[in-house]
């Protein structure tokens, strides 16, 4: 496992342009509850993405993240910061496409923020076309991928994984527990209006609508962080790393198609 800061020019030169699998962590600065660090979704993202690194037989750098995303949704909440999603679209291509000019051909979006969904979404179509014949290029979103490993561990009912929730307080527990103020932590299952919308992290609603998160919950936690321990966070952690290291496992042996050489 590298870290992509780390290495000397020299030594990025060096890299199999074919094997080496390339990891762009993107996560947000934005609320997390009365007991949680702004910083959250990129610090779990990060971590994420440089454990799985280290497992399996493939050459993976992680690059550093860009830290902030698409938290239109937070800015109710003092310290939230967003960018425009075309800001974000922006930052995300110019970094994709730098990796292209130095002949990278296998390059991962490891997202950690559901805001930044719909952004990931678009770019992996639109870089992985403009790229074709030259690299490929996929997106994916953390928790989404371990989907089926995380329902199977969560106590909380649906709606108690949402943001700053039993979820992400067990993850933050397990990495940064020094990061945790587990006694202002305060639940809130809340109510979006429609059976047809869902704030739970693994809900996946099939509809798209703007949900201020400050008419959902006066302290901006959805979900149930009193449920979370540091010993579920690590199997958690486990669980995304594990989910994480398979696709990187999977990925760099997808066909390039219309590449020359
Ligand atoms: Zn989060």
């Amino acid at each position: 496992m590298m870290r992509f800061e780390e290495l000397t020019s020299p030594e990025v030169a060096a890299l199999d342009r074919d094997k080496t699998v390339l990891v762009l962590p993107l996560g947000s600065v934005e609320q997390h509850g009365n007991h949680m660090p702004l910083g959250t979704d990129t610090l779990l993202v990060h971590s994420v993405s440089l454990a799985a690194a280290g497992r399996g037989s493939a050459p993976v750098a992680v690059l550093p993240p860009p830290w902030y995303g698409f938290s239109a949704h937070h800015m109710r909440f003092p310290g939230s910061i967003t960018l425009r999603a075309e800001t974000l679209m922006a930052v995300t291509e110019d970094i994709v496409v730098s990796l292209v000019k130095h002949g990278f051909r296998r390059i991962l979006i490891a997202n950690g923020h559901g805001g930044n969904g719909g952004v990931i979404d678009v770019l992996a179509s639109q870089l992985g076309n403009r790229h074709y014949g030259k690299a490929r290029i996929a997106a994916l979103t953390y928790f989404a991928l371990a989907r089926d490993a995380i329902a199977a561990l969560r106590r909380s009912q649906p709606g108690g994984m949402g943001h700053a929730c039993e979820f992400e307080t067990a993850l933050v527990q397990h990495i940064r527990p020094d990061l945790v103020k587990m006694e202002r932590a305060a639940a809130t299952y809340p109510d979006p209006g429609s059976p047809y919308l869902t704030t739970d992290l693994l809900g996946g609603s099939a509809v798209k609508t703007y949900l201020d998160f400050a008419d959902l919950s006066p302290t901006g936690t959805l979900g149930d962080p009193s449920l979370a321990t540091p010993e579920a966070g690590a199997k958690f952690f486990e669980a995304a790393v594990s989910a994480l290291a398979a696709f990187i496992e999977d990925f760099r042996r997808w066909p390039l198609p219309g590449t020359t050489s």
